[in-house]
């Protein structure tokens, strides 16, 4: 497991902040007081383990931020500890590329700090896409970017950009020169902006010969920014290629809450609607066999009378990673909670000529089976709560999405009726 480093010779801040950051990061943290003995340490460690190191600049035999020098030869992200700034001091910390510094005199400098390791630790799946024809930029950028552990994938020019792109539909920003052979920085920006929206994808455009106008016909192209190449100092250059990437999850983040149930994390009732009636027409237009199985707890009224309310939801949330669990090992589909105690499987069948309706039965009978096998334990000395489901199973051999929803309910229906705990399925 990952550790964090922490040099700080000062036992109040020390201890503070060791146990701050296990109790928030979930990660241990070696905590060492002088420059000799993190040497001893460091030496010590074959294959470093330390995920980032949080050095204080000012250390018993270490007055001058010397621990930097030491600790950046074991390839460890620095976050500099600091008591005070002044712009000297500030030049000394940005010389030695660290991640960023932190004040211990602010009374929130551990957020910071917690805020900054979570940042570290989400780089490490960012993915950014560097466009510029000077290779001496492109690794000065690449090696900025390296430092926050972004995963960096670096082009040339304008139409090899468009490819990485397109082979990478994860990346979160392009930073893009302007002067470059061929498509200059303006006409890749509104090239993407063709098929990504803003708020997919950032674009931060970057030249040495910036001015106000640059600026502008840039942020007119479809860039969110704009950056001077010569000018810029490491503070600003992460600072604005932070706020990027933040803005960019922060909206995917919104889109999603808009569109999961929030206590299973399951599809929600409407995009359920609207991405099911999609499907079902992808499916008629293909002539795959699809299947529409509604699922309702069994007597779950009584789970909440006996058990509680907050076992009750404990019932929903663990019943929806074994739905889950099946639609992802099972078929390809999609799973939604419709409301209560009340889902939804969607199952597109891949293999037309299988015989679809008895694969169907068995493979729902299975869930079944597994959910009336399994159980949950609610404390030692009770025995597994058990739980059944009952479900309803229809076809896209029905007109329209809703008829076949409306079918399957109907199934459901029958097999409560039924006596519970089974599976009921219309003809196709
Ligand atoms: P049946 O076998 O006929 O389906 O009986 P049932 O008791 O499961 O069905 P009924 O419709 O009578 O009761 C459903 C219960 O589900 C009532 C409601 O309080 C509970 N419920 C709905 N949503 C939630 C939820 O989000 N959390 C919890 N804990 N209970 C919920
Ligand atoms: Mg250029
Ligand atoms: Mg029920």
């Amino acid at each position: 497991m990952k550790r964090i480093l922490l040099v700080e010779s000062n036992p109040q801040i020390g201890k503070g902040a060791v146990e701050k950051l296990e109790a928030k990061l979930k990660m241990p943290v070696v905590w060492t007081k002088t420059l000799s003995e993190t040497d001893q340490l460091l030496s010590s460690e074959e294959d470093s383990s330390f995920f980032a190191a949080i050095l204080n600049l000012v250390l018993p035999d270490a007055p001058n931020g010397e621990i930097i020098d030491r600790v950046a030869k074991n390839h460890i992200p620095v976050i500099v500890f600091t008591a005070s700034v002044s712009n000297a001091i500030r030049k000394f910390i940005w010389s030695k590329k660290v991640v960023d510094y932190v004040v211990t005199d602010d009374p929130s400098y551990i957020d910071y700090l917690v805020q900054i390791l979570n940042r570290l630790i989400a780089n490490r799946k960012t993915k950014i896409l560097l466009v510029d024809d000077s290779s001496f930029f492109r690794k000065i950028l690449s090696e900025l970017l390296d430092i926050h552990r972004y995963k960096i994938i670096a082009t040339t020019q304008g139409e090899e950009a468009l490819r990485a792109l397109k082979q990478h539909p994860d990346i979160k920003l392009v930073i893009t020169d302007y002067y470059m052979p061929g498509m200059n920085g303006y006409d890749l920006c509104q090239k993407i902006r063709e098929t990504h929206k803003k708020e997919d994808l950032a674009i931060i455009g970057i030249s040495s010969e910036g001015n106000s106008e640059m600026a502008a016909r840039f942020i007119k192209s479809g860039a969110n920014d704009f950056i001077v190449k010569q000018s810029f100092i490491m503070e600003e250059f992460y600072c604005r290629v932070t706020q990027c990437i933040e803005n960019i999850n922060l909206i995917q983040m919104t889109k999603e809450t808009a569109i999961k149930d929030f206590l299973t994390n399951l599809y929600n009732r409407r995009y359920f609607f609207d991405q099911g009636k999609q499907s079902f027409i992808t499916s008629l237009s293909k002539r795959h066999p699809m299947a529409c199985a509604m699922l309702d707890i069994d007597h779950f009224k009584q789970v909440n009378d006996t058990h509680g309310h907050d076992t009750g939801d404990r019932v929903l949330q663990y019943l929806s990673t074994i739905l889950l669990d099946f639609v992802d090992t099972w078929a390809e589909g999609m799973v939604a909670r419709l409301g209560g105690e009340e889902f939804c499987i969607l199952v597109q069948l891949k293999d037309k000529n299988a015989n679809i309706e008895a694969a169907v039965i068995k493979g729902f009978n299975d869930l079944r089976e597994k959910i009336q096998a399994g159980g949950i334990q609610l404390n030692t000395k009770r025995p597994l709560l058990k739980i059944t489901m009952s479900m309803g199973i229809s076809f896209n051999s029905h007109t329209t999405f809703d008829q076949m929803v409306k079918a399957a309910d109907e199934q459901l229906y029958k097999a409560k009726e039924n006596g519970r705990n089974q599976v009921v399925l219309t003809k196709r």
